[in-house]
């Protein structure tokens, strides 16, 4: 029996005592129609290598073996390591790597197992580390095609989110940058063990080949996204000049607006991404100017 099957769940944990880790952000997934709209959402052929971030106990790594050419499964939880090797022998095609996924050397494994091609990441990630995971994934230029993942509801809310919505801020951004985010699913509470206590939903990120827009400096650009949203109140001239990353001046600021047609008291939460790339470029070059 699959182990997304909630009594082949128990029956594990009970074969090996295992007490769940809060600290790891461990909620098993167990219900199969969940199971089946992510790999949907992943678009799995026999073609593709998958990196599986936190298998737990294989639930979705034995479905993953069926659907995929390869999976390499990472996880933190040492005491998960024996079982993952009892509950995944019968997987050929199924590596278990002990580590955790932050440092682990992502473009080695990729060009080792998949060399020149590209990894399709899947996985229900542990809502403690989301982002930096996500982010590390798409920053760091890695070999890597899609990313599909179950999130905390809001957190897929917010990576999809578009500007005047109150979901929209840097995360929107910095994911749209880099990836077109599709929400796959929405799941509740009550299809993992233990439950969590909030919801959670499948998000596919198609890695773009070329960020989504072309500014002279990306640095910039992020500084200025913070800065818009830190204080989401405020105007972003108040934003951009208040913040600690930028010293740009009042009559800077003031100017580069004017030059991208922004009104004065424009918010950071009424602009789109190729509009803070202006503003970007506009803030440059002013400095280049003076
Ligand atoms: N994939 C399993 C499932 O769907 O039933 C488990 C998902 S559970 C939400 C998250 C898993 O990620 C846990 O097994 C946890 O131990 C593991 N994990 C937590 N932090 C990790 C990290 N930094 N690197 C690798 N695995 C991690």
């Amino acid at each position: 029996m699959p182990l997304i099957d909630p009594k082949e769940t128990i029956a594990v944990l009970k074969k090996y005592d295992f007490v769940f880790s809060k600290h790891y952000g461990q909620n098993f997934l167990i219900d199969d129609h969940v199971l089946q709209k992510i790999l949907k959402a992943a678009e799995l052929t026999k073609d593709d290598t998958v990196l599986e971030i936190g298998p737990g106990i294989g639930t979705m790594t034995q479905a993953l073996s069926e659907a995929a050419g390869e999976v390499f499964a990472v996880e933190i939880d040492e005491k998960l390591i024996p079982i993952l090797q009892d509950t995944l022998s019968g997987c050929d095609n199924v590596t278990v790597i002990h580590q955790d996924v932050l440092k682990l050397d992502i473009a080695a494994l990729a060009e080792k197992a998949c060399p020149g091609k590209k990894l399709k990441v899947v996985a229900n990630l542990p809502y403690y580390v989301t982002t930096p995971i996500i982010m590390r994934l798409l920053e760091e230029h890695l070999p890597v095609e899609s990313i599909t993942v179950m999130v905390q509801k809001e957190v897929a809310y917010r990576m999809q989110a578009g500007p005047g919505t109150k979901d929209y801020g840097a995360l929107s951004l910095a994911v749209q940058y880099y990836a077109e985010p599709y929400l796959a699913a929405n799941v509740p509470m009550n299809c993992f063990m233990p439950r969590p206590n909030v919801d959670s939903a499948v998000i596919r990120l198609k890695v773009r080949p070329e960020p989504a827009v072309r500014v002279r400096d990306p640095e910039l650009l992020f500084k200025l996204i913070r800065a818009g949203f830190s204080q989401r109140r405020k105007t972003l001239a108040n934003g951009l000049r208040n913040s600690s990353e930028l010293d740009f001046t009042k009559e800077e600021i003031e100017s580069a607006l004017q030059r991208c047609g922004f009104p004065a008291a424009v918010r950071g939460e009424a602009l789109t991404l190729q509009q803070f790339a202006a503003l970007s470029d506009a803030l440059g070059r002013e400095r280049e100017e003076a």
